[in-house]
């Protein structure tokens, strides 16, 4: 097969419609089918038999049951992860820590100016007693 298609079947994108058998390959270059347990790479869009990764069916539907929940799941291949020029965190997955980092920050700071009122509380109501 000289044509290599680019298109990528996410586990997010069920919508995407039906996909040709023998259309992706693992990473070992057996061809990937509908019906087997394989993962797509967030990193470089690569095909991985859960086999070739020694990663159990437990684990793999795990993944499956999140997108069906449209949870956003992030997989890298091994060779990713260790590869510092892939973004470990998609774009998407930023956006929403990051705002849930603001939301965060805003309740620490209510926290610390209670607490600081509270501590000034305290040593007045100590210094009025001694
Ligand atoms: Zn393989
Ligand atoms: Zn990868």
């Amino acid at each position: 097969m000289a044509q290599s298609s680019k298109r990528k079947k996410n586990l997010n994108d069920s919508a995407d419609g039906p996909v040709t058998a023998h259309q992706y390959f693992c990473s070992c270059n057996n061809p990937v089918n509908d019906n087997d347990h394989a993962l797509a790479c967030d990193g470089y869009e690569r095909w991985y038999l859960i086999g070739c990764l020694n990663m159990s069916v437990e684990i793999f539907q795990a993944f499956g049951i999140l997108a069906k929940g449209k949870v956003h799941t992030n997989w890298l291949c091994p060779a990713c992860v260790v590869n510092s020029s892939v973004e470990k965190v998609s774009t998407r997955c930023l956006q929403i820590l990051l705002s849930r980092v603001d939301t965060i920050e805003h309740s620490i700071n209510g926290i610390k100016q209670q607490l600081e009122l509270t501590i000034e509380n305290l040593e007045r109501e100590k210094r009025k007693k001694i």
